[in-house]
């Protein structure tokens, strides 16, 4: 199969003009965004797949006896493993090598590819077969390995397509969320030279059976992991297809990267997360496969690697730490539920966000990652209406931690100073009876003239407010306030 691929084919037009809008140091959200908004066809690939995992998730919870205690226990683990991380981490290395896997620590993507290219030459490997990771996402690990001469693919049937079609992923757990079925059976007929057949099927017994040739002569296994459990030195990686199985089997080195921030202290702490992960991820109880697993093939045992290393880097985290305010972010277990309740995301899709961690956790952390400067409209990116928070297994306060960017934006002057005096203009305002009431009865005035002229609705608005009616109309307001209504009676 691997010798009937003929082309490569082009760049979905739609991802490519993210990208380029995105390459800049300082990313425009705005526009981007905006394009985004009115594209309908995204916007029902992207609503058709997530709220079928988002009502999944409401159901799965109803299953479980006091579901919003489970998340506060979740996420009081996590924090407990976050506060004191320097203590699990050192137990978590300790077992892993006691297991007889070897562990690295990186500081950034660099030195973590560096390290991983290493064990690649030292151990004479060339064939690398990955599973879905967000944090190799994160250094464009695949991308790195494949200049320095290896054969990377990626296993996951949803990062296949976006390895084949040169795409980036748009959900944390549902990568090709933006494509259709027709789209993925063009991509198939180009790459592969076959006919077009859009029968889900057919496409995925086609993947099949080209990936089954890849995991056979494969030589390098490369993973991440969802937990990492510092009182037995093993990994936990969850997956519904099984082909993170093979990665983790068939090679003879296995490499697993993993954030820092993964580690639980123990293996009951695991139980409570992976009756929390599936749920809320797909809406399942549990996913098909779970992993567990640390450390070489053991004397007896029938498959597992010759050898295994733990690549645990740090790439930020460590200043996320350090930072009490923000540290209860890096609970993340990267479910993508609150991507799934955020009416935002759904209307815009995963690369408007401009990195590989969208939707409201991205928003907050691809600043405290990349820079606050440099995406700085990120944490605008929220109505605040709190559906992440009430959906986020780990009780992560996003609307609070993107109002506090907000606020930091403010302070270090990274907004505009017509933008801080609206602002200001507007909090003097808020204070005062008078003046809000002057100003709200003037607003009314406006709004309602201008709907007048375009059948009821303001389909413009002026300057600054200019945004809100970009890509919707909004409704006039009614004649009477509630203030007015409220006296009268
Ligand atoms: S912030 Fe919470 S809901 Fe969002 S991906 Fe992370 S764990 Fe899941």
């Amino acid at each position: 199969m691997a010798d009937t691929v003929v082309a490569q084919p082009q760049i979905d037009p739609h991802t490519e003009q993210f990208l380029e809008q995105s390459a800049g140091s300082k990313f425009d959200f705005q526009s981007v965004s905006t394009k985004a908004a009115g594209d309908e066809k995204l916007k029902t690939a992207i609503n058709n797949a997530v709220l079928r995992q988002y009502t999944g998730r409401q159901l799965q919870l109803l299953q479980l006896p006091d579901s919003d205690a489970l998340r506060t226990l979740a996420g009081q683990i996590k924090q407990h493993a976050l506060d004191y991380l320097d203590y699990y981490l050192d137990q978590l290395k300790s077992n892993v090598e006691r297991n007889g896997g070897k562990v690295h620590f990186a500081r950034d993507g660099a030195e973590a590819k560096r390290i991983i290219l290493d064990i690649a030459r030292n151990a004479g490997c060339s064939r690398c077969i990955k599973s879905k990771t967000m944090v190799s996402e994160e250094i464009n690990l695949a991308h790195a390995l494949e200049i320095a001469g290896m054969d990377v693919v990626e296993t996951d049937l949803g990062e296949f397509i976006v390895q084949i079609s040169h795409d980036r992923p748009s959900h944390l757990v549902a990568p090709i969320v933006h494509k259709d079925r027709a789209s993925i059976a063009k991509l198939f007929s180009e790459y592969f030279g076959t006919p077009y057949n859009d029968d889900p099927s057919a496409l995925t017994m086609q993947a099949r059976a080209y990936l089954r040739d890849k995991f056979r002569s494969s030589d390098f296994g490369m993973t991440g992991g969802n937990f990492l459990v510092a009182e037995t030195g093993q990994l936990c990686c969850v997956e519904n297809e099984g082909n993170q199985r093979q990665s983790i089997t068939t090679p003879r080195v296995l490499v697993s990267l993993v954030g820092i921030e993964k580690v639980v202290p123990r293996m009951v702490d695991l139980a409570v997360m992976l009756k929390l992960l599936a749920r809320s991820a797909t809406g399942q109880p549990i996913t098909i496969y779970t992993n567990i697993f640390g450390g070489p093939r053991a004397a007896g045992e029938k498959d597992g690697p010759e050898e295994f290393h733990l690549v645990l880097i740090d790439n930020g985290r460590s200043e996320i730490l350090a930072s009490e305010e923000y540290r209860e972010t890096l609970r993340c277990i990267r479910c993508g539920a609150c991507l799934n309740a955020c009416p935002i995301y759904r209307k815009i899709g995963g690369h408007a966000y401009g990195s590989v961690y969208p939707g409201p956790i991205g928003a907050l952390i691809t600043p405290l990652f990349q820079g606050l400067a440099n995406f700085k409209d990120l944490p605008q990116a929220s109505s605040l209406c709190g559906a992440c928070y009430e959906a986020c297994p780990v009780k992560i306060n996003i609307p609070r931690h993107l109002v506090n960017l907000r606020r930091d934006i403010q302070k270090t002057h990274l907004n505009s100073g017509a933008e801080r005096m609206i602002y200001r203009l507007w909090a003097n305002a808020m204070k005062s009876p008078l003046l809000y009431n002057l100003i709200g009865t003037f607003q009314k005035w406006d709004l309602r003239r201008r709907a007048r002229k375009t059948g009821g609705w303001v389909t413009e608005m002026p300057s600054v407010a200019a945004g809100w009616t970009q890509i919707r109309d909004m409704p006039a307001p009614a004649a009477k306030t509630f203030h007015q209504m409220w006296k009268k009676r």
